[in-house]
Parts: C-alpha cells; structure tokens; sequence
C-alpha cells in the first residue's frame, strides 16, 4: 500500500479527564473494541449496533488486557488508532501537556456526576490554544449524576466550546434505559439486545412498553429541543475545536463506545503537518521521514540508565534499521531499537508511518523537543514551555559538589525535565514544575546519573508570570507576595503568593504588562 493511504488511515488522539472519571477503563473498552472486531474477523458487532455482554467478558477474559503503557495502537474499521494517555495525580508532569503536542485530537472524559473537573480543565486548555478536534465522552450514566442538560451547559459555559450531542441518554442510573443514537434515530438499549428504530416523528417504529413510561417521554422531548434549538452541526467547527460532539455512556459496561468510535472516526483529522524552524510545513506525506521527541520516559531502576523517547512521526515511512539524523547534532545513527504498543503487548515496530508514536531506546542522546531525519534536512519548531505552578529551592547537599550540581541541573532542565529559576539577588537555584513528580524524578536523577545528592526546600504553589515591558520593572516591587525571579533565559518573572496577590499587583502597577505562558 503507498503511503498516503496508509497514512489516511491514522487517527492519533491523547484522552484526558481528571483522575477517577473513567480514563484507563474507556481506554480499555476502546482496546478490546479495536481487538474484538480484528480477532473475530468480522463486522456483525458492527451491524447489530451491539456485542453481547459475554462476548466482551470472552475477549477481555483471552486478552487480559491491561493498560500499563502511554501509547497504544488499535484498528478499528479499517484505521489505526493511536491512542497516547496523558497521565494524571502524582504522575501529573510537563510530559502530561507535551503529548497534547503530539496528537491531532482529543478525546475528554467527563464523569457525569462531577461535571469539568480542574485536570479537565487544564489539559483542555492546551488542546484549544492548539486548535485541535476535542470529543467529549460523558461517563458512568449508570449512575445518578447531573442532567444532560446541565453538563452541556457546563462545558459550554466553563470551556468557551459548543456542544453537539451524537447521542443523547434516556433515563440515567437505576432507570437509565440507553441512548438515542442521533445520526440514525436508533435507540441502543442499555438492558437489552435489539435496537429500537425511531421514524421521522422520534416515534417507536415498533411498540415498546418503555413508550409508557413517563422519563421516557421526557428524554425525547429533551432530545428534540436539542435538535431543534442545539448548535448546528458544523464540520468546520470541530476541526477547528470550536465545536465538540458529545457522547454518553458507561465505560464500565462497554456502552456508548461503539456509537462514539463510529462518529470518531469519521470526524476526526487524519495526521497533519508540522512547521519547521524555517517556517516550512512539513507534510505528512513528505516521503522523506521525520519526526519529533515529545517525552522522555526515564528509567528508575537505577540498574538500567536506558529510558524512552517517545517519536511522533511528522512525514514519511520509518523502517527498522534505517538511519536517522538528529538535527541538534547533525549526528547520524541506525535506529535499530523501537517499539511501539499494540493493543496485547509491546511489538517491535518494522514499519511505522506518519501519525504513528515509536518508542526509541535512548542511552542519553535525545533532549525533548529533538528532530530526527532521514533524507531532507528538517528541523521542527521547538515544543512550548508551560507555566510551573510548584517550586523549590534546590542546593547540592555537599558544597565540593557544585560542578557536578550545576552540570546536572543543566542537562535535565535541557532535556526538558524540570525548569530552572534563580532568585534576583541571591542567584538560589529554585526548580519549577507542573507536577510533583517532576521534582522527584529530578531528586532521584541527579543522585544516579550526576552522583549528586540534593536538597530541596518547598516553596509551594505560585502563580509564575512573565513580563513583556522589563525595562519598567522596579526594584521595589519586588516582595515576598509578588517575588521577582530570573528564568533560564534570564527573562524576570513574578511568582505571585496567589490570584489574590496578583490581583493587587495589576490595580498597583497598572503599567506593568504580565502575560503567562501556556
Ligand atoms: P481514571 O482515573 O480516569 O483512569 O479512571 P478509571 O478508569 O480507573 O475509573 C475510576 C473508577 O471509576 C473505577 O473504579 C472504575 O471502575 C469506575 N468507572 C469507570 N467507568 C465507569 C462507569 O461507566 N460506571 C461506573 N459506575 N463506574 C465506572
């Protein structure tokens, strides 16, 4: 197969929600979806609208799947689907925000009984200032959680995004009944097998005693305010991210997946291009290969200084064994070591094209942020520094280590693991982060790679902000509640104690002009 084709069947996206709403059982649900239809080789699943409960308990049973690994592939009527996870609670770090570079979409679960949740809200963010497709999957209908309502006026009202429902819920926990499928007016029975087909008026085609019931009625006539008065459906807007479908269901009990992946694929872009330094895009169907690193798996086993850099392949064909040129370096090397995860285990990659996610095994040669080439010269535009919200002071614990110390720091803050600050006039090194995490891979990196034990010293949660008129900073704004830094690039930034202290700082020097970063 030629490699435009190939790379016309790739649907990359990251899934993000906040810890508990349901992420690694959608992934899962997604998985054995994909596994499910390429083992039993064949669409009836796909016909029917549905697999029985004992079909999915056979493959998940046979498959064992379990979802340890950030990226994973599955086909799903005739795509590849590369799914990367962005990892939340502890493991919460800027590697979280950089795989949101590394995608063409998104996938956001919501809880249905939380609503947006502050992760959800972060990591949405990034994918709006990104312009990129966001598909919303609300979950765990089995259970009494808000009114449909009421969450689509949420995400409309906290994430500045239009809505449109594909599906919509009848009924929800102990009376949840299923949903109403709006691309085809079926209703999908959450209890039963046989779908139920609606005609032009939302009427049963076929009697059913749930047209007596009374929450029934309700749901259909939410259903036809929403397709009479609800957004209009606008290709246009979800490509751009103005505009998300939305989705009911229950991960846990495989509902609502299938209608989603359907309308997923669909909807969602094929890979697209990526800009170089020199303002150039590069196509994915270039057929020159090239890629980028977004993150950095490290080891901890401190046996093992192997880590893994994660590749999105931007253009072109990888082949096992082919050269590829890291442009920071100009150095040539084979690549002889990838992987890539499928849905059942960790497969090494012979073929990879555009869209795909590989795995490289790395003693130490790449940074984040990394091109590598084959053929044509490329070099990618480097990846966003996002705003820190944690930071700590950080000193070598024996002052005879100070090279080491500093040589350390230099080349993990380089790689992109951490960010490095220093006080106005003291020069103390003070680390920033996303995630707690990051300070402690940073902890446990220098003691095992630089031999530097270290000791860091919280000075909590700030709100870091840069300014754009330096020339008009002055020495005396400088104080604990609004405290001036430098960052590694020696511009000044204020780390506000909090919203409040900031607030204050804007009404006293209205002058001074702040801005953050993403
Ligand atoms: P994550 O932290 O977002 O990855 O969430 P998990 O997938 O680990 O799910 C968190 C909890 O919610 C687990 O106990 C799941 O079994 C449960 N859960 C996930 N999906 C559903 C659902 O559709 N219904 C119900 N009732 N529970 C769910």
């Amino acid at each position: 197969m030629d490699i435009k084709s190939e790379i016309e069947k790739r649907k990359t996206f990251a899934i993000i929600s906040h810890p508990d709403a349901g992420k690694t059982t959608l992934t899962e649900k997604l998985l054995l979806f994909g596994g499910a239809i390429r083992e039993a080789g064949t669409v009836k699943g796909k016909k029917t609208g549905k697999f029985a409960t004992s079909d999915w308990m056979k493959v998940e049973q046979e498959r064992g799947i379990s979802v340890t690994s950030s990226v994973m592939q599955f086909d799903f009527d005739g795509y590849k689907i590369n799914i990367l996870d962005t990892p939340g609670h502890e493991d919460f770090s800027e590697d979280t925000y950089r795989t949101l570079m590394a995608v063409d979409s998104a996938v956001m679960v919501i809880d249905a009984a939380k609503g947006i949740e502050p992760q959800t809200l972060k990591l949405f963010k990034v994918c709006k200032m990104r312009g990129i497709p966001i598909f919303t999957f609300i979950n765990k209908l089995d259970r009494v959680g808000k009114e449909p309502f009421e969450l689509l006026e949420e995400i409309e009202s906290t994430l500045e995004i239009e809505t449109y429902p594909m599906t919509w819920p009848i009924g929800m926990g102990p009376s949840f009944f299923g949903i109403i499928n709006r691309r085809n007016k079926t209703i999908n029975p959450y209890k039963e097998d046989a779908e139920l087909q609606l005609n032009e008026d939302l009427e049963l085609e076929e009697r059913h005693p749930i047209e007596q019931d009374a929450s029934y009625q309700e749901s259909l006539e939410e259903f036809m305010l929403v397709e009479e008065a609800g957004d209009e459906f606008d290709r246009e807007k979800i490509s751009r991210g103005d505009l998300t479908p939305v989705f009911f269901g229950s991960a846990l009990s495989t509902f609502g997946i299938e209608e989603f992946l359907d309308t997923y694929v669909d909807f969602a872009p094929s890979p697209s291009g990526r800009e170089t330094e020199e303002g150039e895009i590069v196509e994915p169907t270039d057929e020159d290969f090239s890629g980028f690193i977004f993150k950095i798996q490290a080891n901890m086993d401190p046996k093992h200084r192997d880590r893994l850099a994660f590749l999105r392949i931007v253009s072109g064909k990888f082949s096992r064994g082919m050269d590829g040129v890291l442009a920071r370096t100009g150095k040539k090397s084979k690549i002889s070591r990838a992987t890539m995860f499928m849905a059942d285990d960790k497969e090494t990659v012979d073929e990879a094209y555009a869209g795909d996610i590989i795995g490289l095994y790395d003693t130490g040669n790449y940074q984040i942020g990394d091109t590598i080439f084959n053929g044509k010269k490329r070099d990618f535009v480097d990846l966003p520094q996002f705003t820190p919200e944690l930071f700590m002071k950080v000193s070598a614990k024996n002052v005879m280590k100070q090279k080491h110390f500093y040589k350390g720091i230099e080349q993990l803050v380089q790689e992109g693991a951490i960010q490095y600050y220093k006080s106005m006039h003291t020069n103390q090194p003070i680390l920033g982060a996303v995630g707690q995490l990051q300070f402690e891979v940073f902890e446990h990196r220098m003691k095992n790679e630089y031999n530097t034990d270290v000791v860091m010293e919280p000075i909590g949660k700030k709100i870091a902000r840069w300014v754009e008129n330096e020339a008009d900073i002055k020495d005396s704004m400088n104080s604990p509640r609004a405290n001036l830094v430098y960052d590694r690039f020696d511009n000044q930034v204020f780390l506000f104690e909090n919203e409040f202290a900031m607030r204050w700082f804007g009404e006293k020097y209205p002058e001074i002009k702040l801005y953050s970063l993403l």
